[in-house]
């Protein structure tokens, strides 16, 4: 990478409310940052969405400090802001240890707890967002065209045409680009990879179709709720685990084809998906988003290519063989950490595999329009529920270790606080601008 087209590195890393934090350093100091670290507070892990502080009984209050260590081999030139580069950090303590609370830490760590069971995981996000008129507060979307139509990508050619460009010369494997169905709303997905990769694919990508849509006089939210009342921004995860035999979630003799360890993965995934919703879908605003008929997933079911599921199973195009079929966690979205997002997916499958789980009925058809009696389920409708569900997951808390969950919940806590008594209208409008 030559020093003289890079002039400052962005060092980023995912705090517990969601939102991507970061120091930069100038590229001669790259190689020093690496080795030693640069300095940032702790007390980052109980920061809210509105830069608010809490507390917890680890971590909190405004002694001691940590080492930013920038991942070499994620070291990005950023294309959509010349000048810069890019790279994600681990956290690690002044005595050189790892830190106990590094969200991406925990990520790698629960990657190599599946490793060490024999599982490979691979990830994808997908990634919605909202493209506005800048500088407005108000939101007035950039397109006017219809969900999924081809006006839009003629309305915002230009800006998508140099995203295109710019995530190409990143390195990232785009899969798919296309308007979605709300207001001025679209979807890019990324190729899978490990777990790690694609929670810094999921920075990397939205950081730079900000970037590039500030280049355009465009302004992006990846909210859940940009509008109260209308469809949000997901960030659904895509997984499929293989072991030494190959494919989890092809080639067996369970429902669509899931051999036996994939279903029992699917079913314990299932299972926990209340706890998970605390760190998929961890703010207030998220359940705004999670209700039914929104294609979000707040059913607790599973369904082939159902898309009120919030465990979807998809088998891909016959003919393409145990690649394509995956299981898409869909009551994620873009308030929730990514590293936490895979790690703990990470932990229920490396602790799933081997339970000889069974899976429930399949739900074939839209889950609101059975008879209330047959309904499966909801979902947490609201964070002190979500909340609750994770408090009482033993094998998260675990997993997670305790500063990292209680400094977890207690961000999750104040921003229940934060938000008591606000209308829908004012917690879209407070969060929409913050992711
Ligand atoms: N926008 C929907 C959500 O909130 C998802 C639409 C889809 O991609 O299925 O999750
Ligand atoms: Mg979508």
């Amino acid at each position: 990478m030559a020093g003289r087209i890079v002039h400052g590195v962005a060092l980023t890393w995912v705090d517990n409310a969601g939102i991507t934090r970061v120091k930069t350093v100038p590229f001669a100091r790259l190689a020093d940052a690496a080795r030693w670290g640069v300095g940032m507070s702790p007390v980052f892990d109980v920061f809210g969405v509105d830069d608010s502080i809490t507390t917890s009984r680890h971590i909190g209050g405004p002694v001691g400090d940590l080492r930013l260590r920038p991942d070499l081999d994620r070291l990005t030139v950023l294309a959509g802001q010349p000048g810069w580069a890019w790279a994600p950090v681990d956290r690690w303590t002044q005595e050189g240890e790892p830190y106990v609370a590094c969200q991406r830490r925990f990520a790698r760590a629960m990657t190599e707890r599946a490793a060490s069971a024999g599982l490979s995981l691979r990830m994808a996000f997908e990634i919605e967002w909202y493209v506005g008129q800048a500088p407005d507060d108000d939101p007035r979307p950039a397109c006017v065209g219809p969900a999924y139509g081809m006006t839009r990508i003629v309305e915002l050619s230009a800006y998508l045409d140099d995203l295109l460009t710019t995530l190409e010369a990143q390195g990232v494997a785009v899969e798919q680009l296309h308007p979605e169905y709300a207001a001025g709303q679209l979807e890019l997905s990324i190729a899978a990879a490990d777990p790690v990769t694609a929670a810094d694919d999921n920075v990397l990508v939205r950081q730079t179709i900000r970037a590039v849509a500030a280049r355009h006089g465009l302004r992006v939210s990846f909210a859940p709720v940009v509008v109260a009342g209308q469809v949000g921004n997901g960030a659904h995860l895509h997984f499929s685990v293989r072991d030494a035999n190959g494919a989890l979630f092809a080639g067996g003799s369970g429902p669509y084809g899931l051999t036996e360890r994939g279903e029992s993965v699917l079913a314990a995934t299932l299972e926990r998906l209340p706890a998970l919703c605390a760190i998929g879908a961890p703010g207030v605003a998220s359940y705004l988003r999670l209700v039914p008929q929104r294609w979000a997933g707040a059913f607790q079911c599973w369904g082939h290519e159902n898309r009120e599921a919030a465990l979807r199973f998809v088998t891909g195009v016959a003919g393409q063989g145990d690649r394509a079929a995956n299981a898409e966690i869909k009551c994620c979205d873009g308030a929730a950490n990514p590293y936490l997002v895979a790690g703990a997916v990470a932990a229920l499958v490396a602790d799933a595999a081997d339970l000889g789980r069974r899976l429930p009925a399949e739900v074939a058809v839209d889950p609101a329009a059975l008879p209330d009696a047959e309904q499966p389920p909801r979902l947490p409708t609201s964070l002190p529920e979500a909340i609750a569900a994770l408090e009482a997951d033993e094998g998260l808390r675990r997993a997670l270790g305790d500063p990292l969950f209680e400094a977890f919940l207690a961000v999750r806590r104040a921003e229940v606080e934060l938000f008591a008594g606000k209308s829908p209208e004012e917690i879209a409008a407070a969060t929409r601008w913050r992711y």
